[in-house]
């Protein structure tokens, strides 16, 4: 467990309970022949969250169904876990077998799956799956209701498909509770959302929480639609990511899961794995071939049959590969009812067709392990592969894709990976596919099996690099921080701002103020994109009264001539670029370092252009003080080196610029360059003349200035936000305090 992953959970769950709620348990109780056994269910995810509760205890809400789970409860359904050295409770929920039918294998696999894997023929529905859903929930519901009792700093954290209505359920007993859900699947778009008979339920349901949590940024997209179409009079701020529904905000976050990578890249390293590999090849006949691997539950969504048949098409088309290139298929199945039976079957007929039709003497072309192997033996499987092959027609991550490359030590295998699973997303260096196209997909086959090498390496590098940095200790923090500051919000530790001239009578008195404002989301509404921020004629003429009786100073995210025209306000002061460079009236100033550097900017950017400019796509965009690097259009092959390249230039500069990493797109700012805090400092030193500062703002990049002020003038959170001393609702409450502020001045 990583140490900033245990600080967190130190520093802020000493004093207040994680509750996690699941469909399937992390322990199962298991009757043996020889007394009562203890299984716990493979999964990266389920073990993550499991180390989480060992560490800051709480309780773990989910289905009890082994078969000695009754036999090792208390009256209130719980037992302590891990069983050898408890240190949380597992309180077990109890389902009929008919709630089984109805709930789980009915109205979560046979709706909600398919659905939102936008498999549409194999939608299913009926009725009674939809009461036992209901019915199911509430249990849930009640069971966390038994545990949580009044009001309580307690978190909780409900995950999956199984169980949406659970947040809204709670949410109508502990108005105060702070509830996050993680939708681990896909959420479909409005198109397809809308065939479900429940819909509108659902997504009220999911809108008790807090915090919604999705895989990638296309599903927050995609629930943020079906919101607007089921939900009217739902408030939706596309920007922030924000609902507001019967009374209730619910933050919206993409977080996309990961996996333990260190526990795969060490077993992966060990020095037995070569034995291993040797014997395995020996086991099944696979020595001196190239080897390619898929690893799967049986599951429609990931696309054996078009993997198979793709597969099959590459023999046909490349007949030298016959005899030398392996395909193991290792599987595991799943659900076993209706449709997965005949699933399975169909792809058992499916191998057996392409291997009666190919394999010669001892060779087959697709090897199929339906066996459970040891975590051994799988990280075998993986680093022994030239191509590891995810297909999935739809999926809400693919886990199989980064355990692949976590094992991948000696960089030579290449991931295969459909476009339409939510890894292709962040997978920068994978070879991707579309699994309905399968001649494309035979042709990726044969490419990858014919990469370079060193190729195969700066890909796989970078590959590494990522998953290694984003693993799921990363994913829980990231969860995990969101929920603590939104508890933090939520136990009012800064007060809405109703009585304004009470609090400039009491904060303020006889001294004399300076305004600050921020201006995306505080002097206007947030909208799509940022060139369609607009100031209204309102709001520019409160403003200039405002600067009348007041000094002003508008500090933004945006250039400082973007936001100077937008603003079109004389006789204010404007800070642009985060707070990097001022106008104040007559000059732009900026930081005596910061022009010191624009020099050795300068410098940079010529070195990335004469090493970067052979590759096709990059735009390097000067902005004076920061320069950005996009590579949205760069071709997959070619971005490790462009990574590489651009990581080897900007290391010669480390102690000058700092890089953040955007979407696509690299930002380089001068480590010197004022922040909105800073600059704030400066106006305020410059030109206060010993006022006190009060300074509105909306966003994350608004708390350097939010601390500055704190403990000397009056911080304004608009909307959420929760380091601030006063929230508005909006930027339409925003005007209404500039319009108190010129009543009290005037006064
Ligand atoms: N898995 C396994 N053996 C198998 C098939 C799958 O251990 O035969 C594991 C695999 O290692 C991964 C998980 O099951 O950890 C599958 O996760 P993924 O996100 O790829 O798909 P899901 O099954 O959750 O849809």
């Amino acid at each position: 467990m990583p140490e900033s992953f245990r600080t967190l959970l130190d520093k802020d769950f000493a004093d207040r309970r994680l509750i996690i709620v699941t469909n399937r348990e992390p322990y199962i109780h298991k009757k043996t022949a020889t007394g009562v056994k203890v299984d716990t269910p493979a999964g990266g995810v389920t073990a993550a969250l499991d180390d989480v509760l060992k560490t800051t205890g709480g309780v773990w809400i989910a289905w009890g169904n082994g078969t000695a789970d009754r036999e090792v409860v208390n009256k209130q359904s719980e037992v302590e876990v891990p069983p050898d050295s408890p240190s949380y409770s597992l309180k077990r929920v109890w389902l009929t077998p008919s709630d089984v039918d109805n709930y789980y294998h009915g109205y979560s696999n046979r709706l909600l799956w398919p659905l939102s894997h936008i498999a549409m023929e194999r939608v299913f529905f009926r009725k009674r799956f939809w009461h036992a859903y209901r019915r199911v929930n509430r249990l849930f519901a009640d069971s966390v209701l038994e545990v949580i009792k009044g009001e309580s700093d307690d978190l909780l954290w409900v995950h999956d498909y199984h169980l949406c209505l659970v947040p809204r359920l709670i949410r109508e007993q502990l108005p105060d509770i702070t509830i996050s859900h993680f939708w681990h699947i896909p959420w479909p778009d409005w198109s397809v959302f809308r065939v479900c008979p429940q819909a509108r339920e659902l997504v009220e349901g999911l809108l008790g929480s807090d915090l919604l949590g999705f895989q990638i940024p296309l599903f927050v997209r995609n629930f943020m639609d079906c919101v607007r179409e089921l939900l009217p009079e739902a408030e939706i701020d596309h920007h922030r990511q924000r609902i507001i529904y019967n009374g209730q905000t619910t933050e919206l976050r993409a977080y996309p899961i990961s996996i333990d990578f260190d526990k795969f890249d060490k077993e992966a390293s060990k020095k037995t794995i070569n034995r291993t590999i040797a014997s395995l090849k020996r086991q099944y006949n696979i020595e001196g071939q190239f080897i390619g691997i898929g690893v799967d539950r049986l599951e429609y969504t990931k696309a054996l049959i078009k993997r198979l048949q793709a597969i099959e098409l590459f023999f046909e088309k490349y007949k030298r590969f016959l005899g030398r290139f392996t395909f193991v298929q290792i599987v595991t199945a799943t659900r076993m009812k209706e449709p997965y039976l005949s699933y399975k079957k169909a792809v058992e007929d499916i191998v057996e067709k392409i291997n009666k039709k190919y394999r010669r003497d001892h060779w087959k072309p697709v090897l199929y392990i339906e066996k459970k192997l040891s975590f051994h033996e799988l990280v075998s499987f993986y680093r022994m592969a030239d191509v590891g092959i995810v297909s999935s027609i739809y999926d809400g991550m693919n886990l199989v894709a980064k355990e692949f490359i976590a094992s991948q030590v000696d960089c030579k295998g290449v991931l295969i990976l459909s476009e339409l699973a939510g890894a292709a997303e962040e997978l920068d260096g994978a070879v991707l596919i579309n699994p309905y196209d399968v001649e494309g997909f035979a042709e990726q086959i044969y490419r990858a099996l014919r990469m370079p090498p060193d190729e195969r390496r700066q890909r796989m590098e970078s590959l590494r690099a990522l998953i290694r940095e984003k693993d799921i200790y990363r994913w829980i923090t990231d969860v995990l921080s969101d929920m603590v500051d939104i508890s933090g919000f939520k136990n009012k530790k800064c007060t809405y701002l109703k009585d304004v001239q009470a609090v400039l009578n009491e904060k303020v008195g006889d001294r004399k103020v300076f305004m600050f404002l921020d201006f995306d989301g505080t002097l206007t509404p947030i909208v799509e994109t940022p060139e369609k921020a607009v100031l209204s004629e309102q709001m520019r003429d409160t403003l200039k009264r405002l600067s009348e009786v007041v000094p002003v100073a508008v500090i933004s995210g945006r250039g400082l001539d973007d936001l100077r025209e937008r603003v079109a306000v004389d006789g204010i002061y404007y800070a642009g670029n985060h707070g990097a460079e001022i106008y104040d009236g007559e000059n732009v100033i900026i930081s005596r370092e910061t022009e010191l550097e624009r020099q050795r900017m300068k410098e940079l950017i010529k070195r990335l252009k004469d090493s970067l400019g052979d590759i096709d796509g990059v735009i390097l965009e000067d902005k004076g003080i920061t320069t950005s690097v996009h590579f949205r259009r760069v071709k997959v092959k070619e971005l490790s080196r462009l990574v590489r390249i651009f990581k080897d230039i900007i290391r010669d500069y480390s102690e000058t610029f700092r890089v953040t990493t955007g979407k696509k797109v690299f930002e380089i700012r001068p480590l010197s360059a004022w922040n909105k805090g800073e600059a704030l400092q400066w106006i305020l030193q410059r030109y206060g003349d010993g006022r006190i500062p009060i300074y509105l703002g909306d966003d994350v990049t608004d708390e350097d200035a939010f601390k500055v002020v704190q403990g000397r003038g009056i911080s304004i959170g608009v909307g959420l936000n929760c380091r601030v001393d006063y929230y508005l609702k909006d930027y339409k409450e925003v005007r209404e305090f500039l319009e108190e502020v010129i009543r009290w001045l005037r006064r």
